[in-house]
């Protein structure tokens, strides 16, 4: 229940980043212009940098006035006092933001008042969260419920804000929980790449995500039979195929043009096979634009390949029980965008592996 309404909070905090195609650019302008204004503000423990624009200011469960008994809340009138401005030309302190232009002075109270409740909020989640027990069984039913988790993962994470990552002090016990089964939500398939971790980027602890990671996200035949394990055998609901930005594997096989790599990298470019056919040029993209199209689409594809080569993963997506998504990592802002699959693709593809 707790975990339910910590979920929901994120989420209702979260409702800008549900397109997250539209949303990204906006994002990464609105990261730039925070390293430039003074009024950033960071919590010292932890390193959590609060983004002057994040959402979480509409949650209605950001306590304001009341400090609960053993709660780390802080209250909106403390919270500045406890709040570090980072270096900048212009602290936003009480005596300098009167010096300045009303207008100027009012932006700055209004950014260190969010930034306040930010932290506030997020001292209430980690504190509820610490309270939690990590080694209780999880509550992800449906699809949806895990594809919720997981968003409100990658925003913690995107924000600077993991929380499940970050309870070392449960380690202990939940390794002796798990060692007697896992129950993980989510089947990850993603790059080798040293840049991504899936766990950090869903902030999900040891046990929650069950991960098969190949250069280029391309899942073999084993790597299929271990999707079939975790949706058939341990109840796993989601299957996400995530590629990500500037991937090397991709890279290599869009350069080498058909021509065949060295070593066993041919197989990379049998696994892609038809990638760079199906990849629209447009001969008004830049290399790199044409990368993030080659990305996208070797995800869609690596994901459609899971349904078609596999009659159980079909067979528990046609009940509703387990849903297939590909998805793109942003090696740079941390976001994850969630795609979908052509619907009227779906089973005509089954020849390109
Ligand atoms: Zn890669």
């Amino acid at each position: 229940m707790l975990e339910f309404l910590f979920v929901a909070a994120l989420m209702a905090s979260s409702a800008h980043l549900e397109d997250p195609h539209k949303q990204a650019p906006a994002q990464h302008e609105a990261a730039k212009a925070e390293q430039a204004k003074p009024a950033k503000v960071e919590k010292k423990h932890g390193s959590v940098a609060v983004p002057e624009e994040a959402p979480a200011e509409k949650t209605k469960a950001v306590p304001k006035t009341t400090k609960k008994p053993g709660s780390a809340a802080a209250p909106e009138e403390e919270a500045p006092e406890k709040a570090k401005p980072a270096a900048a030309p212009r602290p936003a302190s009480k005596p300098k933001a009167a010096a300045v232009k009303p207008e100027e002075a009012k932006r700055l109270a209004e950014a260190e008042a969010r930034a306040s409740r930010l932290m506030a909020e997020n001292a209430r989640l980690q504190e509820a969260l610490a309270k939690k027990d990590l080694t209780a069984p999880i509550e992800i039913k449906n699809p949806l419920a895990a594809l919720t988790e997981l968003k409100a993962g990658n925003l913690r994470f995107v924000e600077g804000r993991r929380v499940r990552t970050l309870l070392t002090s449960q380690d202990s016990a939940l390794r002796e929980t798990l060692a007697k089964g896992q129950a993980p939500f989510a089947v990850i398939i993603t790059c080798s790449d040293s840049r991504l971790m899936d766990n950090f980027i869903f902030d999900q602890e040891l046990g929650r995500l069950f991960t098969i990671r190949e250069a280029g996200n391309c899942p073999d035949t084993q790597g299929v039979a271990s999707v079939e394990y975790a949706v058939e055998h341990l109840g796993s609901k989601l299957v996400v195929v995530l590629g990500h930005t500037a991937c090397g594997a991709v890279t290599a096989v869009a350069q080498a043009n058909g021509k065949p790599l060295p070593g066993n990298l041919w197989s990379l470019q049998a696994a892609m096979a038809g990638l760079l056919e199906t990849t629209h040029e447009d001969p008004n993209e830049s290399a790199a634009e044409h990368l993030r199209h080659l990305e996208k689409n070797n995800a869609v594809r690596q994901a459609q390949a899971v349904l078609d080569r596999s009659e159980i993963v079909r067979h528990l997506v046609g009940t509703g029980k387990v849903q297939v998504l590909p998805a793109v990592y942003d090696l740079a802002s941390g976001q994850v965008s969630f795609l979908e699959l052509p619907k009227a693709s779906k089973g005509e593809e089954k020849a390109h592996h």
